[in-house]
């Protein structure tokens, strides 16, 4: 290993291998640094590449069309139409987005290292980074220990953080105005979920369809998140759910349950009719898993001095779906481009790498706020509430806009108002329209997205006034 690089990229996942591809393409030298071992690259945890791993055709087309590369079997393992809501008496389901595919996470991360190596960079496996070398406030490297424990230390002009959601790298930077360093638990869903084979009995597209992935909204089997089934070939499923831990404990408290995230799992599974008999699938050692999601919007600013993030460390997951690999693809490819201009323009300051905060959220991030607001909004609606709100509030049309983060005007659900009935129905009616002049504001916030740092902190202080007010107004009510 050299002793000086352009770029250091922290994590081997899917934000930091396109992060380092990207960069190495522009011309920049790249060390890539996980502490896995190349045959396990881009596993996140000791139980493994924990992920419902559905991603849009959108965002594969992208990377295919940025980076050299062509995907195919057998990482794209299994097409899916489109990903359906389902409304917890499966009555009503809304198409959530479009045309995607079941990934093999391991399989993926194997041929997203072998671009990033095809490019130039240098992978650096078994090194897991504890923290930035620091010049003052300035970020100058990353620290941390060998798999023999010896510790190093390795200088670089630019850090790019894509260590995800737990990172060492954001939550050891200087007290700063523009990357927050924790992200706080009510903005976290616990996650798990299982990959395995199974015995189908019956035929019902609400329990499982092999041709679409299925999110099952429903407080009392996944208390603030939701439940899914996302086929994969050959009767092979990736199944799982996701909680937020307050709406948990409410749920908890007002069924007398103790239940946990992997009790809850096990009675998904039991709860689906037509899925029996289930082997777990030990291909890679990934069977089981549970881990975490962040799912509030992005940093506010993805960049620091010397310093930018990409994916799970920045919070990137899509707030309503929890799906992060998209937006930690977008981001990967964005971070390692810019990265690579500033180097080749010998400027890695906090004012030239805000062009990647721009990009980004030109490309992704400039709905994930208003989308926020919406999460806040669902978590506050118990079964029944949903239901109806499925049935009466909102068109198919509508709900499809909305999970896009675009604002419908509702004036066909406004129609509704007069019909609506039962003290409950009606002011979740209003909240939902007090959330969708939410949306309409943060989404005007972000088309005003600050051109340089410098007008950064009263826009921020602006939009998270917004999301305070939200949290303030609907508080998690499960059952
Ligand atoms: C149960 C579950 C289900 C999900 N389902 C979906 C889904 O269906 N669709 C979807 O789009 N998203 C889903 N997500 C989210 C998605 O998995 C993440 O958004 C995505 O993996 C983020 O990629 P990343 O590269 O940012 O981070 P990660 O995938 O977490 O990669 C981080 C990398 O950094 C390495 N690393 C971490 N710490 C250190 C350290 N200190 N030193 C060195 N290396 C380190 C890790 O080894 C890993 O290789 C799900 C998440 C969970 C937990």
């Amino acid at each position: 290993m050299s002793d000086q690089y352009d770029i250091i990229v922290g994590g081997a996942g899917i934000a930091g291998s396109l992060a380092a591809a990207a960069a190495a393409k522009g011309g920049a030298k790249v060390l890539l640094i996980d502490r896995n071992p190349e045959e396990i690259v881009g596993r996140k945890t000791n139980w493994g590449w924990v992920c419902g791993d559905a991603v849009a055709k959108s965002h594969i087309d992208m990377i295919q069309s940025k980076l050299d590369i062509s995907f195919g079997k057998p990482e794209l393992d299994h097409k899916v139409d489109g990903v359906y809501a389902i409304s917890p008496d499966l009555k009503r389901k809304f198409l959530f987005e479009g045309e995607g595919y079941s990934l093999d996470r391991p399989k993926l991360a194997k041929k997203l290292l072998a671009l990033a190596e095809k490019h130039g960079a240098q992978y650096q496996p078994g090194y897991a980074i504890d923290g930035p070398l620091l010049d003052g406030v300035n970020v100058a490297g990353v620290f941390g220990r060998d798999s023999n424990q010896k510790p190093f230390e390795i200088r670089s002009k630019l850090v790019i953080d894509a260590l995800g959601v737990s990172s060492m790298l954001r939550r050891k930077l200087p007290v700063n105005d523009f990357v927050e360093r924790e992200v706080s638990l009510h903005d976290i869903e616990s996650t798990g979920r299982y990959i395995c084979d199974f015995e189908q009995e019956g035929e019902n597209l609400a329990y499982y369809d092999p041709d679409n992935a299925l999110i099952h909204l429903n407080q009392h089997l996944a208390p603030g998140g939701y439940g899914w089934v996302f086929p994969r070939d050959k009767h092979r499923l990736n199944i799982g759910l996701g909680v937020e831990k307050a709406s948990l404990d409410i749920r908890n408290q007002k069924l007398s349950k103790q239940d946990t995230l992997h009790t809850l799992i096990d009675q998904y599974v039991k709860w689906n009719p037509l899925i029996k008999n289930i082997t777990i699938c030990e291909e890679d050692n990934n069977g089981k898993g549970y881990w975490s999601v962040p799912v509030r919007r992005q940093m506010d600013s993805l960049v620091y001095n010397n310093y930018l993030g990409a994916g799970d460390s920045m919070a990137m997951p899509n707030p309503i779906s929890a799906g992060g690999i998209g937006p930690a693809m977008v981001a990967g490819f964005l971070a390692g481009e810019a990265a690579a201009e500033a180097i080749s323009e010998n400027n890695t300051s906090l004012e030239s790498l805000w062009r990647y905060n721009i990009r980004y959220n030109q490309e992704y991030g400039s709905k994930t706020a208003g989308l926020e607001v919406f999460r806040i909004y669902l978590q506050s609606m118990n079964n029944d509430l949903i239901n109806y709100g499925m049935n009466k509030f909102i068109t198919e049309e509508e709900a499809i806009q909305m999970s896009y983060g675009r604002v419908p005007e509702l004036t066909v659900a406004s129609t509704f108002q007069k019909l609506l009935s039962g003290v409950q129905n009606i002011n979740a009616f209003k909240n939902l329209m007090v959330v969708v002049k939410k949306m309409k504001k943060l989404n005007e916030m972000y088309s005003r997205y600050p051109a340089s740092p410098k007008e950064f902190m009263p826009w921020r202080n602006e939009v998270v006034a917004e999301i305070a007010d939200a949290k303030e107004r609907f508080k998690p009510n499960p059952v």
